[in-house]
């Protein structure tokens, strides 16, 4: 800085210090900032200002001036409101200065003689400081006196009842929970900007439910999964949920309920898996090809059922023991459930057979695909009690025809597939076209 620069600088030095003396003097007041004043005590909003390190509270008297005495302890300031509003308070500013937030409104109760007075308050973050205003919703106002009540009442209701809550405000990108969702999850306070949430809970396919909320966010539901902070406790949810819109037809806010199924969605896993091998049993494969088969009719969205029949099992279960026979069915499933996609299915069909069932591979690239996993399993190595041995087993494959009445139609091409494969020598994948 050369010596015309620090001149100015030490210029406006001064003009700034005779500024901040005269600031509480009415008179001497420049006209700008008598204005401002005007303007403010014209407003009859309250400014005031925090200061963390001394933990005064700084507030503008009605005229817009400072008030004398300037300040109060926050803790005494505090000590006049009943224990939500103070909790409320209290987070408000712990989040400000912990910079999980830019901007808060939050509203207090103050008792005076002739009743509570209601105050709404706007604070951001300035500088180490947190400032804001506070405005008096005037006491006569018996319509917004009531809206708060009820919001009280609301808050306090959803506080106690041991329902999930959620809201999701659209236009600021917001997540927000209710108390007993909090606790039920683990996080340590009730409203998440999007970014923050994906950092606390790990929850699956949360793109996608955004986007079917901002896509058609009228009555609707879904199943979520959640992971807790901790990554100790899943969660699967089922909500519900549905929109309030503003004058103009846009969603502003997203309110939905949660009801936990975990427990529900664990037995019917449970139910549809096979005890042995982990795969899904017969009785779920009879479900999904239904569904399946009715999904092809509707959309030709084209499924391969792929069934597998292992070479001479008895063999192992004569030779090595059942448990041995037990442990190649094992490693046999997990073999196949490595290659295979999370949105293709393993069923175990009974025995040593088992079917797949695979979407999105094309006519002509299916027998690649069933050779390739034929030699996934001849090629691997199976040791059971330090006997070391290899697996084979006959493929057959068959997908739906236009013309195809049921599934079983299909079912019968992949089983007459298998017939061919055991007779061409076993160790083989066939297809059987018509
Ligand atoms: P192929 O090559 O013609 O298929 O001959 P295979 O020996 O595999 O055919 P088969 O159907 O005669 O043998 C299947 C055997 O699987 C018969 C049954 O005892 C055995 N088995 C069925 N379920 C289980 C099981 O859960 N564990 C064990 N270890 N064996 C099983
Ligand atoms: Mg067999």
């Amino acid at each position: 800085m050369n010596k015309k620069e620090l001149a100015i600088l030490q210029n406006i030095q001064h003009l700034i210090q005779q500024l901040d003396c005269g600031a509480d003097d009415e008179e001497q007041k420049p006209n700008v900032s008598s204005f401002a004043n005007r303007m403010l005590a014209l407003s009859k909003i309250t400014c005031w200002r925090y200061e963390p390190m001394s933990n005064m509270l700084f507030f503008t008297d009605e005229k817009g001036s400072k008030k004398h005495p300037s300040g109060c302890s926050l803790t005494l300031f505090l000590k006049e409101l009943n224990r939500k509003d103070r909790q409320n308070m209290l987070d408000a500013f712990h989040r400000l200065l912990t910079e999980s937030c830019e901007e808060i409104t939050f509203t207090f109760a103050k008792p005076f003689k002739n009743g509570q007075h209601w105050y709404e308050v706007h604070a951001c973050r300035y500088e180490k400081c947190i400032i804001g205003t506070m405005c008096l919703l005037r006491h006569e106002d018996e319509q917004a006196q009531k809206a708060l009540q009820d919001k009280q009442k609301f808050e306090l209701l959803m506080s106690i009842a041991n329902v999930f809550v959620w809201e999701y405000d659209v236009g600021k990108k917001v997540f927000s929970a209710n108390e007993s969702l909090c606790q039920k999850l683990g996080v340590p306070h009730k409203t998440f900007p999007i970014k923050e949430l994906k950092k606390v809970l790990k929850i699956e396919r949360l793109d996608d439910f955004l986007k079917n909320i901002h896509e058609k966010p009228q009555q609707d539901h879904s199943v979520i999964h959640i992971t807790n902070p901790y990554g100790d406790m899943q969660f699967i949810f089922e909500t519900s949920f549905n929109s309030i819109i503003d004058n103009e037809g846009k969603c502003i806010l997203v309110l939905g309920t949660l009801h936990d199924i975990t427990e529900q969605e664990i037995l019917k896993d449970k139910a549809s898996r096979d005890d042995l091998t982990g795969c899904f049993n017969r009785g779920s494969a009879d479900v999904t090809l239904l569904n399946t088969f009715k999904r092809f009719k509707e959309t030709k969205e084209q499924y391969m059922i792929i069934f597998f029949d292992i070479d001479k099992f008895k063999e192992y279960n004569d030779t090595f023991g059942h448990d041995a026979g037990d442990y190649v069915l094992k490693r046999f499933s997990l073999l196949i459930m490595q290659e295979i996609r999370s949105s293709d299915r393993l069923f175990r069909w009974g025995g040593d057979e088992f079917l797949l069932l695979c979407s999105g591979i094309a006519k002509e690239n299916m027998y690649t695909y069933i050779d390739r996993l034929r030699r996934v399993i001849a090629c691997a190595q199976f040791t059971y009690s330090g006997k070391k041995f290899r697996v084979t087993t006959s493929i057959g494959a068959a997908y739906y025809y236009a013309n195809d009445t049921t599934y079983q139609d299909a079912m019968k091409r992949a089983d007459r597939s298998v017939y061919k494969s055991k007779l061409a020598g076993r160790n083989n994948a066939c297809m059987l076209l018509k």
